[in-house]
């Protein structure tokens, strides 16, 4: 029998065809090739898919449910949407279900601390819960612009006990936090490690990552078939560095006649600088230790990205969204930031949740697609996370609708 997908993608050396590897200085290369060695021992030993099986069950709330949108459905009159509730993991977001396993591998390396970057705040966030959680130390690096924009994150980090690290360059936003997290960690390297946030950097994260999110597309296989009896016709989920989509795309991607929708931030319109959508405008590139497809500016460094949703700005994306989409199995869709706000408001006063304005991207999308599709075709919608994040800045931003739809 041939191998599936996900046990024979990435290559040895962490390829997705020629995207991903890893371009890291030498000073880094002992680390990296001890974090590869380490997660190759771990991901078949019994005590920790045990360990992570508890965890994941006992604190983190998972199975997480698929719920059927039904009132969203009515309203687009087309496809059923669904919802698969990853805004319900404790901290509110998909992330813990990578950093609680990255903490256990730090753990297994002898490591004392973990270090991150962040972009809304819920990578921070996660990644300080589960270094809590393990008893290691935990330093967050954070654009001075997301700090601002999501103060409440920056609270709760501090509460959990991590340490909130500026970053004051460039944009000071997401990809300067990466700049940022990277400096910090080549001197600490021996006693700590750096936990990536999405499926990007060198490998072996595009891999690991994927692998631990890849919980999320497993359980969703097995679930919508107690509602539809069938496989979804579309899986959407928007795709920011693309650690949620390829988690749920996981569960999925040996089954052809499943098609699986990446979802780009448009932001504020085409212009460089005026979104986020790397996979639609962008070119090969090395940024960040891996090769893919990232936006330049015209000096061929990283463009200034921008979208209101602060976990999804972000210049390149993780190497095997640039290689799905150059083999035509994934279908890259956008979203701007009027309807993803639109897709926010319609979800909390037609179904009683409220969105990340990230996941919120996935949703407008998504209701676009289902007014194309017959009544008798299914989207499942990875719902990453929660808006109690966004809430103040929406509102401040973008009257409350009162009338109803
Ligand atoms: C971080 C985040 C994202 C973006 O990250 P991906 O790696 O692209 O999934 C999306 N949604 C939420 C709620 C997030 O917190």
């Amino acid at each position: 029998m041939s191998k599936s997908y996900l046990e024979s993608t990435p290559d040895e050396n962490g390829f997705f065809g020629k995207f991903g590897g890893s371009f890291i200085p030498p000073v880094l290369e002992q680390p990296f090739a001890d974090i590869t060695q380490a997660y190759k021992e771990l991901k078949d030993s019994p005590e920790f898919i045990k360990e992570l099986k508890y965890v994941r069950k006992h604190y983190q709330g998972r199975p997480t449910p698929i719920s059927f949108a039904k009132n969203l459905t009515e309203l687009c009159g087309g496809a059923k949407i669904y919802l698969k509730r990853e805004d319900l993991n404790h901290t509110g977001a998909h992330k813990l279900n990578h950093c609680m396993a990255e903490v256990i591998l730090a753990k297994h390396l002898g490591k004392t601390k973990v270090i991150a970057e962040t972009g809304a705040g819920q990578h921070g966030v996660a990644l300080a819960t589960a270094a809590a959680y393990f008893g290691l130390e935990c330093e967050i690096h954070m654009g001075e612009v997301d700090i601002a924009k999501e103060h409440p994150n920056v609270v709760r980090m501090k509460i959990l006990g991590a340490n909130v690290i500026p970053a004051t360059h460039g944009l000071k936003t997401l990809k300067e936090a990466v700049d940022s997290a990277f400096d910090s960690y080549v001197p600490q390297a021996d006693k700590a490690i750096y936990c990536i946030g999405s499926v990007v950097g060198p490998h072996p994260f595009p891999m690991m990552v994927r692998d631990f999110q890849s919980v999320v597309g497993h359980e969703a296989k097995e679930q919508f078939f107690e509602h539809e009896n069938n496989l979804p016709d579309a899986v959407v989920a928007c795709v920011g560095g693309g650690s949620n989509a390829m988690g749920i795309f996981a569960g999925f991607i040996d089954d052809k006649e499943v098609e699986l929708h990446g979802v780009e931030p448009m932001g504020r319109g085409e212009k460089l600088g005026e979104h986020a959508a790397t996979l639609t405008y962008g070119e090969e590139g090395v940024m960040h230790g891996f090769n893919s497809i990232m936006l330049k500016d015209e000096n061929g460094e990283p463009a200034p990205v921008y979208s209101i949703g602060s976990g999804i700005d972000y210049p390149s994306v993780g190497p095997e969204h640039a290689y799905l989409q150059s083999i035509g199995r994934t279908t890259v869709g956008l979203c701007n930031d009027e309807e993803a706000v639109d897709a926010f408001y319609k979800l909390s006063q037609l179904e009683g949740i409220i969105p990340a304005l990230e996941s919120a991207h996935a949703v407008g999308y998504a209701m676009k697609l289902a007014k194309t599709l017959g009544k008798d075709k299914t989207i499942l919608i990875n719902l990453s996370g929660r808006g109690d994040k966004d809430i103040d800045f929406v509102v401040d931003n973008y009257p409350i609708p009162n009338a109803k739809f």
